[in-house]
């Protein structure tokens, strides 16, 4: 039976909370989309679900939210936590406010803690304001973000414009004296009927005050930050168990990688990995077919495929990606160059391909979508947020690394195979 039950509004950020929750020591996987209500459930100790909710309508968002959470309930989880951006993005019209209004009355709790901090990247919360960084969260440049776009700093404010509820704070005068402080407090705003606490949280050590002082509450929301300070509530009631939690099965088999990102970190990491494996630069300009560029692109590997990795990537600087996208729109350069990365992924598989590395978030989304991955175990970091993982759902054994365009160091490519020696 899981014991803790999270929904994630996006893809990424169920990934880098499940990788939290595995450093914590708990065995995590992660659920790519809602799972249908006859999907048994994984046995581990931790289950995130990625939803792709963050920007939807509120009624979408909620609703999946719900259906998410009936599922969990019935996986056996006895804590829920809502995942969302730590930089709280949301609209006036949601949907952290009315998903968590309804996972609130669906659970009956009346009450949950809402907190984005994340000091690992600079987000901290003061006072009840987000801070990026040096700078108010309105002053980040999150004020113009093309869908959420966040010009109130102070997160009072912003939460009580999308719930009927209201909001209380707990300042960091109070966190900084520890989690049974905390814990009081908690219980005072809660009893003065606030639906939610604002939790001030400036280091991680404020971090994991606050998750000793949310155990047993049956929701907890905020960023993947918060979540660092739960696995121990589970240790201490000696419901984990002593096993390495980021452990894998095993996927002998060849190694690809593919790149269809094209931000700078990306780019940088081709170069890198240019110099040093078997590369094949895709041009989908003098080929705009996916079923040709695809044919290539096997073609090109069926005699290096092996141990070492081979590296295929539609990944190109601004200006190629402008000329493509100049030809044939912007929607259908992305569309054609996913369709793509997604044959290719399938064609390296057929081939003996067990270990790959997909840079790129939307490219990540066509690959597993054509692979018939339906869940991620979560096993090692290879960098912050860019765990490996074991594919389950597909047609053969299959270790994944899915990395958003910017995350990973330098030598990313090259890093993560050798991780897995
Ligand atoms: P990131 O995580 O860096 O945002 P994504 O995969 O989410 O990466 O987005 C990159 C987008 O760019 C995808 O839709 C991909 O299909 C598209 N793309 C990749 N290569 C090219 C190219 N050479 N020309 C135009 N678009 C491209």
């Amino acid at each position: 039976m899981a014991l803790l039950g999270c929904i994630a509004d996006d893809f990424t950020g169920a990934t880098d909370l499940a990788s939290t929750l595995v450093r914590g020591g708990m065995r995590t996987v992660q659920l790519i989309g809602a799972p249908g209500p006859d999907e048994p459930a994984p046995d581990v100790d931790a289950i995130v679900v990625a939803l792709k909710s963050r920007t939807a309508p509120a009624r979408q968002a909620v609703g999946e939210s719900l259906a998410a959470l009936a599922w969990l309930q019935a996986a056996g989880c006895r804590q829920m936590f809502s995942k969302y951006c730590s930089t709280f993005d949301s609209t006036d019209e949601g949907n952290i406010g009315p998903v968590a209004d309804a996972l609130i009355a669906a659970l009956g709790c009346g009450f949950a803690v809402a907190c984005p901090a994340f000091p690992a990247n600079a987000r901290t919360v003061y006072q009840g304001h987000l801070f990026v960084g040096h700078a108010l969260l309105s002053e980040s440049g999150m004020q113009d973000h093309p869908l959420t776009p966040m010009r109130d700093p102070n997160l009072l404010r912003v939460l009580s414009r999308q719930t009927d509820g209201t909001v209380g704070l707990v300042p960091f005068v109070t966190v900084a004296r520890g989690a049974a402080v905390i814990r009081s407090a908690l219980a005072m705003l809660k009893e003065q009927g606030r639906r939610y606490a604002i939790v001030d949280a400036v280091t991680d050590a404020d971090l994991l005050a606050i998750g000793e002082a949310v155990d047993g509450q049956a929701l907890v929301t905020g960023g993947s930050g918060v979540a660092m300070g739960l696995p121990e509530n589970f240790r201490r009631a000696g419901l984990l168990g002593q096993e390495d939690a980021g452990a894998l099965p095993d996927a002998p088999g060849a190694a690809a990688v593919l790149a269809g990102s094209c931000s700078r970190a990306t780019l940088f990491q081709l170069g890198v990995a240019r110099d040093q494996l078997p590369t094949l630069e895709l041009d989908p300009m003098a080929t705009p077919d996916p079923a040709a560029l695809t044919a290539q692109a096997l073609a090109w590997a069926e005699n290096k495929l092996g141990d070492t990795p081979v590296v295929i990537a539609a990944s190109a600087p601004p200006d190629r990606v402008a000329a493509l996208q100049a030809r044939l729109g912007r929607d259908a350069a992305g569309a054609l160059v996913e369709e793509t990365m997604a044959g290719i992924a399938a064609g390296l598989v057929a081939r003996g391909v067990r270990r790959m590395v997909v840079a790129g978030g939307e490219t990540s989304g066509a690959v597993v979508s054509r692979l018939g991955v339906k869940r991620l175990r979560i096993g090692a970091e290879i960098d912050p947020g860019v765990p490996w993982t074991y594919a389950e759902g597909g047609a053969a054994p299959l270790l994944l690394a899915l990395k958003s365009g910017n995350f990973g160091g330098r030598d990313f490519f090259l890093q993560a195979f050798e991780q897995l020696v």
